[in-house]
């Protein structure tokens, strides 16, 4: 451990010039609340005015929210810009599809506790908020009942207790909504009570913050995480090799350098990512920032997201192009969630 602090960062410190706002207090949470959440103004941002007309009155029931260092990503003028196709509220949204349902993956069901989920061995995800910087069209969340259901509630005491109870979870899942939204005092607030916990092994993180509000790594949560007795791991969730700009690579450069490990899932989302040479530029670009890739996603079938939808059985050949242009450790795995299953599923072709 003493020898990465001793040799290694430093090095990486001084790549980062001492003006970049890792070196200051963040305002992360006021680019957080200064998001995007008028369509019309981001039309307008982009000189897309003439799109309004597709976009559903009342966004389909799940309001567009989009911060905007994330929209400085996206190109001008460009209807299908694969950044504004994961944001923009479209009439596609309010179509009726058999099939698509507003609880895909059987969340409810394995509720354990209050915001708790502990579907597979060894690991229980705990359900940290319900708030995202950004609103992904895509995501099962537009559905799920977050009101009642996050563990942070009452100083997370019914998560607490459950992990401290339950020896046989060695792993802790930060997931959401986005658990980065929290302050980096209340992400504290629940380490310092699991540091009572001999069992636990790994923090996992999955958070969107890092691509969309690269601002939310500065150095108070750098601070927390190089604090903790486990090893943490992050994982981001990007879809677009465009969604990787400088500052992006900026926030991941300096979570490696606290030794967080970094990997990344990706949804197959039509329109967005579904063409070989698109999935093979990100697992690219993730690794020219230190960042492994993890998980490709077959979309959750969530009512208001059939448009997004790859056919499995393109989404196989997609994958067997993939497999035959990146190394094996650049090419992330192609799964599923199947409610019940003990774990996510490879597509087989035969679901
Ligand atoms: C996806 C998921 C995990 C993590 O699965 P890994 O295969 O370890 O990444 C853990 N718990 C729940 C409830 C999940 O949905
Ligand atoms: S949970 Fe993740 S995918 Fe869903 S809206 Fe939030 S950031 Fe987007």
């Amino acid at each position: 451990m003493g020898e990465r602090k001793v040799g290694i960062m430093p090095t990486e410190h001084a790549m980062i010039p001492a003006s970049t706002r890792l070196a200051q207090p963040s305002d992360w949470r006021k680019d957080y609340r200064d998001a995007i959440t008028c369509p019309r103004e981001l039309l307008a941002e982009l000189g897309l005015e003439h799109l309004s007309h597709r976009v559903p009155a009342d966004a389909a029931g799940f309001p567009l929210r989009v911060p905007r260092a994330f929209v400085a990503r996206m190109r001008r003028g460009d209807p299908d810009d694969p950044l504004l196709r994961q944001v923009l509220p479209l009439d596609e949204e309010t179509r009726y599809v058999p099939g698509f349902l507003t609880d895909a993956v059987g969340d409810l069901a394995a509720r354990e506790t209050r915001g708790l989920l502990h579907k597979y061995e060894g690991r229980a995800l705990l359900v940290a908020t319900g708030s995202c910087a950004v609103n992904c069209r895509y995501c099962f969340r537009r559905h799920f009942p977050y009101g009642e259901e996050t563990a942070a509630a009452n100083g997370w005491r019914a998560a607490i207790e459950h992990l401290l109870a339950n020896t046989d979870i060695d792993e802790v899942l930060l997931s959401g909504g986005d658990p980065l939204s929290l302050s980096t005092a209340k992400l504290a607030e629940l380490t310092d009570a699991l540091r009572a916990a001999p069992h636990l092994r790994r923090l996992r993180i999955h958070s969107r913050l890092p691509v969309v509000l690269p601002a939310r790594v500065d150095a108070a949560l750098l601070d927390w995480l190089d604090s903790l007795p486990w090893p943490a791991v992050m994982v981001i969730h990007a879809n677009h090799a465009q969604e990787l700009d400088d500052s992006v690579a900026e926030a991941c450069a300096a979570l490696a350098a606290r030794r967080v490990r970094l990997y990344n899932q990706s949804v197959l989302l039509r329109g967005v990512n579904d063409r070989a040479e698109t999935l093979v530029a990100l697992s690219e670009k993730l690794f020219e920032i230190g960042v492994q890739p993890y998980y490709l996603h077959q979309l959750d079938r969530v009512a208001g997201t059939a448009h997004f939808e790859v056919p499995e059985a393109d989404a196989l050949a997609l994958y067997e192009t993939l497999r035959a242009r990146l190394p094996g450790y650049l090419l992330p795995r192609l799964v599923r969630e199947v409610q019940g299953a003990p774990a996510k599923l490879p597509l087989s072709g035969t679901s």
